[in-house]
């Protein structure tokens, strides 16, 4: 009898210690589900929750970010999420519906330009660090346990978009042209951020087409000499970039918008090396020192 409650008191110990020691119990109950809506969401999310949290993006690799319409399984996704990041100003047309069901859930939607005409918001590395700041805020108050972790991983990706701005300053700030065309109008925030002109072809979105005589005008100015490139992209139509080009013997560059990212350099490539990129064809588009 005496050597039975001896060896159930064995057993309680191991249990207790077991459950004490064990490395899950240090940790959050469950790893926090965060979907985003668009790339450079993905990219936020990735970088300040890392192995921690498990990241989705609704549009996938090599899709076009306007207008794509996510199926039902992806609504459920979005719906059931712990956190569900998206940037509003019209790119997610199902944006309302999900975030009515998420509000009956009691779950908040974070919603990072909700009052902007243009959604391009992303483009300005400055407003890309205030939403590392919010998308830090969130994941700590669903996951408090982790809320050291992810700070000290938003300061390191602040300190990155902060390198980012004063190159793409730097570079920017000594150019012989202070205009260029580009393929949709992304880059307003952009060309704000860092004194330079990029006058779209298409509108907002890429199907916002351009009339004859919008084209028209765009050759007189590229033949004024105030234009010295013509930026494509690789989601947008190239015919009226290469109709200009041919029209005019400008010069014809890639620039990424960065609304998403291809399937064949997902593993190399991020918002960082885009925009690093981006820079470096300004430099050569605008003929910057
Ligand atoms: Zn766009």
């Amino acid at each position: 009898m005496k050597y039975r409650w001896y060896a159930i008191g064995v057993m309680f110990v191991i249990i207790v210690g077991i459950f004490f020691l064990s490395p899950s119990r240090q940790q959050s109950p469950q790893t926090v589900s965060v979907v985003a809506s668009i790339y450079p969401y993905g990219f936020l999310a990735q970088a300040i929750g890392a192995d921690d949290i498990v990241v989705s993006v609704i549009v996938p690799p090599g899709a076009e970010a306007h207008d794509f319409e996510p199926s039902p399984k992806d609504i459920a996704k979005l719906e059931e999420a712990d956190v569900v990041i998206a940037n509003g100003a019209g790119i997610e047309p199902w944006l309302d519906e999900v975030q009515k069901t998420r509000s009956r859930l009691q779950k908040p939607t974070l919603i990072m330009a909700p009052d902007a005409v243009d959604p391009h918001v992303w483009l300005d590395p400055n407003t890309m660090k205030r939403f590392a700041a919010i998308l830090s805020d969130e994941l700590s108050r669903v996951d408090p346990q982790r809320a050291s972790v992810y700070a000290q991983r938003t300061v390191v990706l602040q300190k990155q978009l902060t390198a980012l701005d004063a190159r793409m300053k730097q570079t920017l700030s000594n150019c012989e042209y202070t205009s260029a065309i580009v393929a949709h109008d992304a880059f307003g925030y952009f060309g704000r951020a860092y004194d330079i002109k990029l006058i779209p072809i298409a509108g907002i979105s890429h199907e916002d087409e351009p009339s004859a005589k919008k084209i028209a005008e765009l050759i007189d100015l590229i033949r004024s000499n105030q234009i010295h490139a013509v930026y494509f992209e690789s989601y947008a139509d190239p015919t009226l970039s290469q109709t200009l080009v041919e029209e005019t013997g400008v010069i014809s560059l890639p620039l990424d918008p960065a609304e998403t990212i291809s399937d064949d350099d997902s593993a190399t490539t991020n918002y960082l090396t885009i925009m690093e990129e981006n820079r470096k064809q300004l430099q050569k588009g605008l003929v910057c020192q």
